[in-house]
């Protein structure tokens, strides 16, 4: 293991990249903190569908 600082420790690991299918707002969320909920567009009444996430390390 290489020094990992805190702040690289906090921004690293998956990633997910979501998509509101009512308004088309995006947002990119920490995949492990999201993985199996529900996100609620912050701007209209639908919902967030995860449309990929990758590895960021
Ligand atoms: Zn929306």
């Amino acid at each position: 293991m290489v020094g990992t600082s805190v702040a690289e420790a906090t921004s690293a690991g998956p990633a997910a990249w979501w998509s509101c299918e009512g308004c088309g707002s995006y947002a990119e969320l920490p995949a492990e903190e999201t993985a199996g909920f529900t996100i609620e567009c912050p701007d209209c009444p639908g919902v967030m569908i995860a449309q990929w996430e990758w590895d960021a390390a």
